[in-house]
């Protein structure tokens, strides 16, 4: 055995203990680090001939490393949708890698038992009762798999099979949506479907949900030829919601595949105040949610839902011939994109074990709330809102000149301050900002101080 290996494994409890003791040095001291910086290269290490054995290595990337990284785990990280990691994610994700467990199959282990378990308990956060479910590594994986799912059911309803005769069998393929995210038209891409297969339908007016009326406009046109429908629950820039029972019920007249990206929103769900704005998800063929974003584990970790896993199963069944498919419940090895796979289902067991939904459903709450005081403290001013807050973001603008160059200066005076991060959309045809909410540790405190920051940097743009 290498030295340095033998020294680790002789030395391992110690060794873990450090680490431990690094990275509670990072969690005690998360709310006070830079919250963003603008990276400067650390630069080229000596290709490792020889290794230097844990200790050592540790030491390197505290000190090249770590100082780089950002503070995106914080209370003050409101960029894109970035959630952070509740305590009992981090022991799920230190258990997983100290397991190891290959959750491909459940020949071997109760891993699969433990995915299978969790995936229900997610399931029933979102009232998906009927869906099965696999964890994938985010958003984009969930959606590529629904549109996977829904690329065989457009087979099955030409009577073909896209698993056995490939795309082309399908002919000239329509994905509608109203504001899609971009990772649909990166999975469409991927699918062989082309990236003009996705068409947008008219929103409604001043929103990014679809207007449901073009929608069936759109859907009448094809002429009785089966489509893919995206649903979006909501959308990035300003939380929109499509009305899904409304789409839903276009299927009495028209044959569509209906997938949902709930990435974010879909845990409205979880507050009561806010439930209602996706009401109908269950309705769905396919439904995508984030782990990594609002369930607050640690990246990376999303599930796809779908009621048709036989199709699922054309899909990716991990063998020469569909014909050879397994009996009973199939490995996950069988559902998703890859065969060996991580047990990701494990740091949301433990997250969920430890704070149920009544603690999940504190963090939205509360997360609902810091969106509507950020967006209270920049009504006045030198921003305005460019959209009424519907659920956990604040999307606003510069009253005077909202120009690109000066949306972009605002970002970058925003992150060189290092108390908040927000990122810039561009909405309706105007740049602007927003700061999305989606960490267990954000306090109103923490929104007073970003919104202060804001307002200072919005006032320092020439
Ligand atoms: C974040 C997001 C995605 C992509 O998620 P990843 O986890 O980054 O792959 C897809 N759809 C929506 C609505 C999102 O917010």
């Amino acid at each position: 055995m290498d030295e340095n290996l033998a020294i680790d494994r002789a030395e391992l409890p110690a060794l873990l203990d450090a680490v431990r003791a690094s990275a509670m040095e990072v969690l005690a001291g998360i709310e006070s680090r830079p919250v963003a910086r603008a990276p400067k290269a650390v630069g080229a290490e000596e290709f490792p001939e020889q290794g230097v054995g844990l200790r050592q290595a540790l030491a390197r990337f505290e000190e090249r490393w770590a100082p780089g990284f950002s503070g995106s785990a914080g209370p003050r990280y409101f960029g894109f949708v970035t959630g952070g990691a509740t305590p009992a994610s981090i022991a799920g994700d230190w258990l997983t890698a100290a397991f190891d467990q290959n959750a491909m199959s459940s020949e071997d282990s109760t891993a699969s038992e433990l995915e299978q378990l969790t995936v229900g308990w997610i399931g029933r956060l979102f009232g998906l009762s009927e869906h099965t479910g696999a964890f994938v590594s985010g958003a984009t994986m969930s959606n590529f798999v629904g549109l996977a799912i829904g690329r065989e059911w457009l087979g099955e309803q030409l009577g073909v099979s896209v698993a056995q005769d490939g795309v082309g069998a399908l002919g000239p393929v329509r994905v509608l949506s109203g504001t899609p995210h971009s990772s649909i038209v990166k999975s469409v891409s991927m699918l062989g479907m082309g990236r003009t297969s996705v068409r947008p339908v008219p929103t409604l007016r001043g929103r990014e949900a679809v207007d449901v009326d073009a929608l069936a406009a759109a859907l009448d046109v094809l002429d009785g030829r089966p489509a893919i429908v995206v649903a979006n629950a909501g959308t990035v820039n300003t939380v929109d919601f499509d009305d899904l029972r409304a789409i839903a019920a276009l299927r009495q007249r028209y044959p569509f595949w209906l997938h949902v990206d709930g990435a974010f929103g879909a845990f409205a769900a979880l507050a009561p105040s806010h439930a209602e704005l996706v009401d109908g998800l269950a309705e769905a063929d396919s439904v995508c949610v984030d782990l990594h974003k609002w369930l607050n584990v640690p990246y990376d970790a999303a599930v796809q839902f779908t009621r048709r896993r036989d199709l699922q199963l054309r899909v990716f069944l991990n063998a020469a011939a569909y014909l050879t498919a397994p009996v009973g419940t199939p490995d996950f090895g069988h559902l998703v994109p890859e065969n060996s796979r991580r047990l990701r289902a494990l740091t949301a067991w433990f997250s969920l074990t430890a704070y149920g939904r009544t603690g999940h459903r504190d963090i939205v709450q509360r997360n609902i709330s810091a969106a509507r005081r950020l967006a209270d403290q920049l009504t006045t001013g030198p921003l305005r809102l460019v959209a009424p807050v519907r659920l956990n973001v604040a999307c606003f603008t510069l009253t005077d000149r909202p120009t690109l160059e000066r949306i972009d200066a605002m970002v970058a005076a925003v992150a060189d301050g290092g108390e908040t991060f927000i990122t810039p959309p561009v909405y309706a045809g105007v740049p602007a900002l927003r700061a999305a909410f989606s960490n267990w540790r954000t306090t109103d405190s923490d929104v007073d101080r970003a919104a202060k920051a804001i307002i200072a940097a919005a006032n320092e743009i020439p």
